[in-house]
């Protein structure tokens, strides 16, 4: 069948979008499929179908119905000087985004932490879950499955790990019930993946051996109290993806001098803002935006891009430590890979080589290097909040 003979099929229905792809490869399908969208709305997708990746990998992995490639605008932050545990160096940052300002001020807390001899970065924990919902009759079989769950775990993690050469079953903790409805969170570590996939695979042969051995029965594979892609107390309290933390001791004369503000200052809006703010809010995040540097680093690097709902959760304390600053970002769900998934798109596997991590044995050290940038974006904008603050004071101490 030639293009224009599929192209009208599409149009008149004869055709679906997936069918495309029985045809003719995955490039000329998605350029078929573009050319349909085209004609139907009578416009021009000339810069989507301009991209040098290689689509037939793409849609054996990553995508379906494909028609193209976004661009985004990338940008670089640094050198950022990081004192990690597993990242001990300056790095330059790819960040993918089209807010300006984002970039600049990243850099400009990049520049304040170098100057200050470093950020403190370490890897709390290091996890990836999966929590399904099983059914039962009655809450006292609830307790029931709950403690096959915990007889049954050496002989569950060997039916976990037979799906998988580097995921192991750490734990099955905390095990939920709602009356019938049991939920038992797996805890796996998934080397350097983000894991998703490699969990639900793991889980689902556990649910299998629970099919065949009990009376309970899995509703979803997914019960929500994993929890994915969603903002959840649960994830904040017991960690998910890697839990990182970065801080440092900002010496009085470089807060003056990079954010041209005062540790006082800066502390008083992070209590004001992010602190109580928050609280007031109901939100779950105590923070003034790590969403922004999360998603930029993310979208740089082929992270999956709806994780940045979980790496926007976390605290920033700001302290006035006799003038000086100690500042500190505390991310305890930032779900992120350095192999698999999106990471091997040539985009994100560039992204990743500019910050020496692609691959494996890496996921750790790119785990420090977020949260670094987090840390850097957030003294940036807490920094810029109170240098007004500071300004607004003076000027009013001024008139008075
Ligand atoms: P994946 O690309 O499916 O799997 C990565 C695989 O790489 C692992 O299973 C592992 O194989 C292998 N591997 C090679 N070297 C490794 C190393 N050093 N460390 C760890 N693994 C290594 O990716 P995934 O991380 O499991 O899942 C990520 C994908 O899941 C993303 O595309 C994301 O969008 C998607 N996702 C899925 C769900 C879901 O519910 N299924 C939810 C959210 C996101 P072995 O297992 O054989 O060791």
């Amino acid at each position: 069948m030639s293009s224009e003979e599929i192209i009208d099929k599409l149009l008149n229905g004869e055709m679906k979008l997936y069918q495309v792809d029985n045809e003719v490869s995955a490039k000329e399908a998605a350029d078929i499929r573009r050319k349909f969208l085209e004609k139907k709305y009578s416009i021009k997708l000339d810069n989507i179908s301009n991209y040098s990746l290689d689509m037939q990998r793409a849609s054996a992995r990553n995508i379906e119905n494909s028609i193209g490639v976004l661009q985004l605008p990338m940008g670089i932050a640094g050198p950022l000087k990081i004192n990690g545990q597993f990242c001990k160096r300056e790095v330059f940052v790819p960040l993918a985004t089209s807010e300006g300002a984002l970039v600049a001020s990243i850099n400009r807390g990049a520049s304040t932490i170098t100057a200050s001899g470093g950020v403190n970065a370490r890897v709390i924990s290091d996890i990836m879950t999966r929590a399904p919902v099983i059914k039962c009759g009655s809450a006292i079989e609830s307790l029931e499955i709950k403690q096959w769950f915990i007889d049954n775990f050496t002989e569950l993690k060997e039916v976990a790990e037979s799906t998988t050469s580097h995921g192991k079953l750490l734990k099955i903790d905390p095990i939920l019930i709602a009356g019938s409805y049991v939920y038992p969170r797996f805890v796996y570590s998934t080397g350097d993946s983000m894991g998703m996939n490699m969990v639900t695979i793991a889980t689902e042969k556990i649910l299998d051996k629970l099919s065949s051995e009990t009376n309970g029965r899995h509703i979803a594979l997914s019960g929500n109290v994993c929890v994915d892609k969603k903002a959840a107390a649960i994830n904040i309290i017991e960690g998910r993806g890697k839990s990182v933390v970065a801080d440092i001791l900002i010496p009085e004369d470089i807060v003056l001098k990079k954010l041209k503000t005062t540790a006082e200052a800066i502390e008083e809006v992070n209590i004001a803002k992010n602190l109580i703010g928050s609280a007031v809010a109901g939100s779950t995040a105590y923070n003034a935006h790590y969403a922004n540097m999360v998603a930029a680093i993310f979208l740089a690097t082929g992270q999956d891009a709806a994780h940045v709902v979980e790496g926007s959760l976390g605290i920033t304390t700001a302290e006035n430590r006799d003038g000086d600053l100690y500042f500190s970002v505390n991310l305890p769900d930032l779900p992120v890979a350095t192999v698999g998934g999106g990471t091997s798109l040539e985009v994100a596997n560039e992204g990743l080589n500019i910050l020496g991590v692609a691959g494996s044995n890496k996921a750790r050290e790119f785990a420090e290097i977020v949260a670094s940038t987090v840390l850097a974006g957030e003294l940036s904008l807490v920094g810029a909040l109170a240098a007004g603050h500071l300004a607004r004071a003076h000027k009013e101490l001024g008139r008075g």
